[in-house]
C-alpha cells in the first residue's frame, strides 16, 4: 500500500511499523523526499469483512460490510438450507441479528 507524503505529496517509507493487536498496525514513516525530510506516524485497522473467512478465528471481530453480507445471502436465495447456515455463521461470527 502506497502512502504519499501529507505535505509534498512524494512516496513514504515505512521506517519501522508496530503491531498493538491483530486488527491494528501502526506505521513510523517518512517522506522520500530529501528535500522535504517529514516523518509521522499512521495507523491502519480493518474496518469490515467483504468475504468471510474459511478459518475464521474466533477472537477477531470485524463487522460484515452490509453490501457483502446481502450479496452473499443473495447468493444463498435459491437455496433455503444454504441460507439459513449461512445466516447463523454471520450471527454468530459477527454478533448480529439478520434475518
Ligand atoms: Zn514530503
Amino acid at each position: 500500500m502506497r502512502i504519499d507524503c501529507p505535505h509534498c505529496q512524494q512516496k513514504c517509507r515505512t521506517r519501522s511499523s508496530y503491531r498493538p493487536t491483530r486488527e491494528l498496525h501502526k506505521l513510523y514513516l517518512e517522506c522520500t523526499s530529501e528535500i522535504c525530510g517529514w516523518r509521522g506516524i499512521a495507523v491502519s485497522f480493518f474496518t469490515a469483512t467483504t468475504t468471510p473467512s474459511l478459518t475464521p478465528d474466533p477472537l477477531i471481530r470485524i463487522p460484515m460490510d452490509t453490501a457483502s453480507a446481502r450479496r452473499l445471502i443473495g447468493q444463498l436465495a435459491i437455496d433455503p438450507v444454504g441460507r439459513k447456515l449461512l445466516l447463523e455463521q454471520i450471527n454468530e461470527q459477527f454478533g448480529t441479528n439478520a434475518q
